[in-house]
């Protein structure tokens, strides 16, 4: 298996995690862009957003009521965070595992 986030799944590569139940895993970025700088990974191997099915609907609700509590834990629901997926190339994609980005603890700029 060569895909770097299933290794983190599979617990074969360390990675600092957050938060981990049957279905999801969160662990900090290797390279933060923000004081707090999550990925919330479905523990399936999912590509991206444009590879999601009807069946994901619920695992994708998930993802987001994790992010909500994480960002809670960490205090960044208070000062505001962002909430981002990469799609392919030209959104700079680099995984090719499905991931939500949990951004914040300071003011970001857009784009
Ligand atoms: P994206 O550009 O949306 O595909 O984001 C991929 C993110 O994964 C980047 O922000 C990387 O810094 C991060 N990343 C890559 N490898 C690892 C790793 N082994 N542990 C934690 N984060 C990683
Ligand atoms: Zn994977």
């Amino acid at each position: 298996m060569e895909c770097i986030f299933c290794k983190i799944v599979s617990k074969e590569i360390p990675a600092d995690v957050v938060y981990e139940d049957d279905k999801i895993i969160a662990f900090k970025d290797i390279h933060p862009v923000a004081p707090v700088h999550l990925l919330i990974i479905p523990k399936i191997h999912i590509p991206s957003i444009d590879h999601l099915e009807l069946k994901d609907k619920t695992l994708i609700g998930e993802l987001f009521l994790t992010a909500q509590k994480i960002a809670r834990e960490k205090g960044v629901d208070k000062t505001g965070y962002r909430l981002t997926f990469n799609i392919g190339k030209d959104a700079g994609q680099t995984v090719d595992h499905l991931h939500l980005h949990l951004i914040g603890g300071k003011e970001l700029p857009w784009l």
